[in-house]
């Protein structure tokens, strides 16, 4: 198992305070790793500031094959990184291997191609006797920043956009998750020049805040919570760095009276519970009309029940357990608050399971009401509520009303109730008759307190990229 940082192209042990890396299965320690010393974490940033110069003057030709070697040596050795992703997160084998894996494979492949294909605005004269043109160059050194519950893939949302744009990157995954970056590294280190991306571990309140307060650092790009969101807007006011912010989220599911109930119920149990619900899009809130409400209630409570979950055979697991025993008990805390509301009903789910790891059964909320805490606050857990709505309007109210913005989802067969309901929602993303689906040429971002600036797509190509205008006087 990889273990050393990768800083300045070379392997270093981790020299501050050792954390123990846990497998949320079983709840047994997998290995203490040393978190970054202040010294290292000095050396990470001054190595992704020697290297940008050479870096950024690199052609997108050059970044591009760099990133699609990348690409090639993942998917060689899918089956020990979703091996490696699942022992550190408790992901089912399955899910780590055949379905993160080669979306982390594309995201890599597509900003490969993205960079060669950036466009803007044409040159020319827009003051007579000179010519005008907007380049789009690399903002310079980024501080990566990334949750536990999709580490390797939030290290590609972050990693290949701000290689393809030419900066050079200190990379820091969450203190829960750090192997498979470490693993990464390796290949990393191959594959790029000294210095261009620089892996790191530890905690937030240590090495995570020296990182992002550095002086030496132009660009903060955090996946994260919302208070951690805020915290970085602070560090970056002191010398005003930019901000990149994938913070929460607390999507909304809208049911109307034509939906395929039978639909709703298979796609609530997909994308509801995937990952055990650590999902910042899972579909969590939902609004049933009136009319579906008590057989969407009865059919979710069924299927949900069913959700395979803590089975020996791991193949046969459809989620996994909470990344920690705090994570699982702040889940349960949720719960109970919800239980002690009487019009609240828990249909299925609603208690922790076996006494290793950190499970907790697939639940189901009936009644929920709009002002409700399990409506209005994030739970990232398998808890999904059901409230009943009767008229549209009342619906879009309530989705709206959240301090998130950053998924929601529509039911109807109605093409054109579809389309008036998506425009009037306030998320930086909104499905009908599907949830969850993340496509790399396709931006994924939120609004409100879910934060700002855009994962996968040309956009994040521009959000990693500054605008400059260069004028020539004839
Ligand atoms: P977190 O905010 O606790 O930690 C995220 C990262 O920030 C970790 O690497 C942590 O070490 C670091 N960090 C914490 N405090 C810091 C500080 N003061 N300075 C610098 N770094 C600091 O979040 P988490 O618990 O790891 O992840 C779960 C959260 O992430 C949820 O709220 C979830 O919604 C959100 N999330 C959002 C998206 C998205 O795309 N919007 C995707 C995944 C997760």
């Amino acid at each position: 198992m990889d273990t050393e940082f990768l800083i300045n192209g070379t392997f270093t042990g981790g020299m501050g305070t050792a954390e123990a890396i846990l497998n949320p299965r079983t709840g047994e320690t997998i290995l203490d790793l040393p978190e970054a010393s202040a010294e290292q974490v000095e050396a990470a940033v001054a190595a992704a500031n020697e290297a940008f110069d050479g870096w950024s003057r690199t052609t997108p030709a050059e970044r591009s094959a760099a990133l699609l070697r990348i690409a090639d040596r993942i998917e060689a050795d899918a089956e020990a990184f979703g091996a490696l992703e699942a022992l550190n997160c408790g992901k089912p084998i399955n899910a780590a291997i055949g379905d993160e894996v080669p979306a982390i494979v594309d995201t890599y492949r597509y900003f490969a191609g993205a960079v060669r294909n950036m466009h803007g605005p044409l040159a020319g004269e827009y003051m007579e006797g000179f010519t005008s043109m907007i380049r789009r160059d690399p903002v310079g050194v980024i501080a990566s920043v990334a949750p536990w519950n999709y580490p390797a893939m939030m290290m590609a949302w972050k990693l290949a956009p701000a290689l393809a744009g030419g900066n050079t990157v200190v990379f820091k995954p969450s203190e829960q998750t750090p192997l498979t970056a470490l693993k990464l590294a390796r290949i990393l280190a191959e594959e790029l020049p000294k210095g261009v991306v620089n892996v790191i571990t530890g905690r937030g309140e240590t090495v995570g805040n020296a990182l992002v307060t550095h002086p030496g650092i132009d660009m903060i790009s955090l996946t994260g919570d919302v208070a951690t969101g805020k915290k970085m807007l602070q560090a970056a006011s002191k010398s005003v760095k930019r901000t990149h912010l994938e913070l929460g989220g607390k999507a909304p599911v809208i049911v109307f009276d034509d939906a395929d109930i039978a639909e709703v119920v298979e796609g609530i149990r997909a994308f509801g519970y995937y990952n055990a619900g650590q999902d910042c899009t899972a579909a969590c809130r939902i609004y049933a009309s009136e009319k579906t409400y008590e057989n969407l209630v009865a059919d979710l409570t069924s299927a949900v029940s069913g959700i395979a979950f803590a089975q020996d055979d791991d193949t046969t697991n459809e989620i996994g357990p909470l990344i920690s025993a705090r994570q699982r008990d702040r889940v349960a805390s949720f719960v109970e608050r919800a239980r002690e509301q009487k019009h609240i009903e828990v249909t299925t789910g609603g208690r922790t399971h076996g006494d290793n790891g950190f499970y907790y059964t697939p639940t189901v909320i009936a009644g929920a009401r709009q002002e409700d805490e399990i409506v209005q606050r994030e739970v990232f857990g398998p808890v999904v509520s059901v409230t009943p709505f009767k008229e549209v309007d009342q619906a879009v109210q309530w989705a709206n009303d959240s301090d998130y913005g950053l998924a929601s989802s529509v039911w109807t067969k109605d093409i054109g109730r579809a389309m008036s309901t998506a425009a009037r929602l306030r998320y930086g993303c909104t499905w009908v008759n599907t949830h969850f689906m993340l496509v790399n040429e396709m931006p994924h971002g939120g609004l409100k307190s879910s934060g700002y600036g855009k994962d996968m797509s040309m956009y994040a190509l521009e959000d990693y990229t500054a605008v400059r205008h260069v004028m020539v006087r004839h």
